[in-house]
């Protein structure tokens, strides 16, 4: 998903994810505690972006105890401000930040008809940002960009057709 990187970059997923999330959590002096591995490994669950409540139920049915709401929203607050997890503010909801080692605005891409949300990183783009709102004598702390519209997947109707054929045709 890389456009715009002048690192090396790497977008993370399964296990070297969470040891990445870890890593970033301990080295910004914060502990990995079980609860917060928990609350990540619910996170990284979903396909799409999980409301604190979705991340809470899903954290409550893996312990098999009701945990609090109130402290699922402090650890999801605690990964935001540490880069560990995304909000999407259009959805209203979270994500495992696939880059944890790696601080960009990111930029999310939301399916309004799946809800799956993919992001691309643009360093320059949300650098013209933070200038342009910097030039009005702004102090921009983060600029939030979000496109809404229709993934690669829903968008062609060539390949729903497929996909419905092959649900249709399959005998469970
Ligand atoms: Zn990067
Ligand atoms: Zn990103
Ligand atoms: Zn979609």
């Amino acid at each position: 998903m890389a456009t715009a990187h002048d690192h090396d970059h790497s977008d993370r997923s399964g296990a070297a994810l969470t040891a990445a999330a870890e890593r970033a959590l301990v080295g910004a002096g914060e502990q990995w505690t079980t609860m917060r591995a928990a609350v990540f490994s619910a996170l990284t669950s979903f396909d799409k972006p999980a409301s604190a409540y979705d991340v809470t139920d899903a954290v409550s049915t893996a312990q098999g105890r009701r945990v609090a709401a109130n402290s699922v929203y402090r650890i999801l607050d605690l990964f935001v401000a540490n880069n560990v997890a995304m909000r999407v503010e259009s959805a209203n909801a979270y994500l495992a930040n696939a880059h944890p080692d790696c601080l960009h605005d990111c930029i999310f891409l939301v399916c309004d008809t799946c809800g799956r949300a993919t992001h691309v990183d643009d360093d320059q783009l949300s650098a013209r940002i933070r200038e342009t709102a910097r030039a009005t004598g702004f102090r921009p702390e983060k600029p939030v960009i979000e496109v809404r519209g229709r993934c690669g997947d829903c968008a062609a109707p060539a390949a729903a057709a497929m996909r419905s054929i092959d649900s249709a045709g399959t005998k469970r």
